[in-house]
C-alpha cells in the first residue's frame, strides 16, 4: 500500500477525511486536556492526581488498586505509586490492608477526600454541556463510530482498557433483529440499543477477539 503523507501535511489533509479525523481528534483531546490541567491548578493536583481522585470515587473496592490504576490509565506503577503518595501526603487518599490478599492494599478517599472528588467530578461536564446543539440522533451515530474505533485502537495495542460492550463476552449482537434495540447483554438479561449500549461497564469481561460480524455483514450492527 503506498505510504500516505502525515496527518499534519496541511496540503494532503485538506482533502482527505481520515487525515482531518485525527485533527479533529487531537483538538478534542487538547480540550480535554486543558480542562483537567486548569482544575488541577485550582486545586494544587496534577492532571493525574484529578483524574486518580475520580477514579477512587466511582470504581468499586476491586479496581481501586495501583496496579488497577496503572492499567486503566496505561502508567507504570511506579507512576502510579509516585501519584498515590503525594495524594496521601495531602490526605486525600489512604491505602486500607486487603482482607482477601495480604500483600495487596486497597486504595481509598479520605473523607477530605471524597469530598473534593466529588467537586473535581465535574470537569469534563463543560464539554457534555457544548454537546447541546446536536440531536440525539447525531450524538448517537458519533458515539458508535467513536466505540468502533476504540475497538480499533484496542486491537492495535493502543488503549488497554476499555470495557465496553462490544469486547464484551456477554454481548449479543443482533439478538433481535428488526428491533430498535436489536442487541442483547446476557448477563442482565436486556436489550441493548444503539444508544444504550455502554462505554465503560463494570459488568464487562472482555472477549479474546471482538464479537463476531451480524447477518447484515457489518462487523457490528450499530
Ligand atoms: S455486561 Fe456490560 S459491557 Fe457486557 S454486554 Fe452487558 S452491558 Fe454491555
Amino acid at each position: 500500500m503506498t505510504r500516505r503523507p502525515p496527518v499534519w501535511d496541511l496540503t494532503f489533509q485538506h482533502d482527505d477525511v481520515d487525515s482531518k479525523l485525527v485533527a479533529a481528534l487531537e483538538r478534542l483531546a487538547q480540550a480535554l486536556r486543558v480542562l483537567l490541567w486548569r482544575v488541577g491548578q485550582t486545586h494544587g493536583l496534577s492532571p493525574i492526581q484529578v483524574q486518580f481522585l475520580c477514579y477512587l470515587l466511582y470504581q468499586p473496592e476491586a479496581h481501586r488498586r495501583v496496579s488497577r490504576l496503572a492499567q486503566a490509565f496505561r502508567l507504570t506503577k511506579a507512576t502510579v505509586s509516585d501519584a498515590i503518595a503525594a495524594l496521601e501526603s495531602k490526605r486525600l487518599v489512604r491505602h486500607r490492608p486487603d482482607v482477601s490478599d495480604r500483600r495487596s492494599a486497597v486504595l481509598e478517599l479520605t473523607p477530605d477526600g471524597r469530598r473534593l472528588a466529588h467537586r473535581l467530578a465535574a470537569w469534563a461536564d463543560s464539554i457534555r454541556d457544548g454537546l447541546s446543539f446536536a440531536e440525539l440522533d447525531e450524538k448517537t451515530a458519533v458515539l458508535n463510530f467513536l466505540m468502533r474505533l476504540i475497538v480499533e485502537l484496542q486491537r492495535a495495542g493502543f488503549i488497554t482498557v476499555a470495557r465496553m460492550c462490544l469486547t464484551c463476552r456477554f454481548f449479543r449482537p443482533e439478538a433481535h433483529p428488526g428491533a430498535s434495540m436489536p442487541h442483547h447483554c446476557a448477563l442482565l438479561d436486556r436489550p441493548l440499543g444503539p444508544a444504550t449500549l455502554r462505554v465503560d461497564c463494570l459488568e464487562h469481561v472482555g472477549v479474546e477477539t471482538v464479537v463476531p460480524a451480524g447477518p447484515s455483514g457489518q462487523r457490528f450492527a450499530l
